[in-house]
């Protein structure tokens, strides 16, 4: 399973070309990808990413990306952002529509989107679709992956990421070919400050409140399929793949 995809060009704004084949995009995609944290959407979003030739768009990589950036580079709001990120809160909404908005021309990319993280709140997707409307876009679908909520906890428990190249492991279900090191670029492994248990709590806490009320939300456009989340990533992609036809 190959989970590494280019994302430079969302991470790094627009200007950064995609690099997806053409061979690589048999029909255009747009989804968004909803579930509690530690259901396993970054994972899926990367196999689907690299099935379907879509990008793969992240708004926590954004942040975690910017986060890494010299503090004297980062404005109050930016600054603000990551105190609400590392404690397990949602930075703003102005702030995350303000950074889709500056990267709106990934929409567009020739194999479509796969939105990971984005929208977490009724207002966002409200905004989600007025900016795909001002250009000519729609949802295809929404792909919500269930996973009972004692699960949820050790799913993220044992998530490891590669800062560089952005890889997603899990100790137990997906663990790397050399411990505590990525199989793609050699970095070593770390877990994510907002994956530790106490900020865990507050972002199941903030999820329930504010994001999970998108099910309805797109269950009324007829746009909502869920996926039991609850096996291995490759059976769940499997899973995906023929949701979506
Ligand atoms: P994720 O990698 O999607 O779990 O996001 C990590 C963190 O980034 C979240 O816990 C939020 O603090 C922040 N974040 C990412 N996307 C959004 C969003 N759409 N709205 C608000 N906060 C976000």
């Amino acid at each position: 399973m190959n989970l590494q995809r280019d994302r430079s060009a969302w991470l790094y704004g627009p200007d950064n070309p995609c690099q997806v084949e053409p061979s690589y995009v048999p029909r255009v995609r747009r989804l968004v990808l909803l579930g509690a944290p530690g259901c396993g959407k970054g994972t899926q979003a990367a196999l689907l990413g690299a099935a379907y030739g879509a990008c793969h768009l992240s708004t926590g990589d954004i942040f975690r990306e910017a986060r890494t950036h010299p503090q004297h580079q980062k404005s109050p709001v930016m600054a603000e952002a990551f105190t609400q990120m590392c404690h397990g809160g949602l930075v703003s909404d102005e702030t995350v529509l303000a950074l889709l908005r500056e990267r709106s021309p990934c929409l567009r990319c020739r194999g479509g989107f796969l939105l990971d993280g984005f929208p977490r709140t009724v207002p966002q997707a409200e905004a989600l679709d007025t900016m795909l409307a001002e250009q000519g876009l729609s949802l295809d679908g929404v792909v919500y992956y269930d996973l009972p909520h004692e699960k949820l906890f050790a799913r993220v428990e044992g998530r490891r990421i590669c800062a560089v190249c952005k890889a997603v492991y899990h100790l137990d279900s997906c663990p790397p070919a050399h411990p505590g090191v990525c199989n793609h670029c050699d970095t070593t492994l770390v877990q994510r400050e907002d994956d530790r248990p106490e900020a865990v709590k507050i972002r199941q806490a903030v999820y329930e409140k504010s994001t999970a009320p998108l099910l309805d939300y797109y269950r009324a456009r007829n746009l909502l399929t869920a996926i039991p989340a609850d096996g291995t990533p490759d059976e769940i992609f499997g899973l995906t793949l023929r949701a979506m036809g």
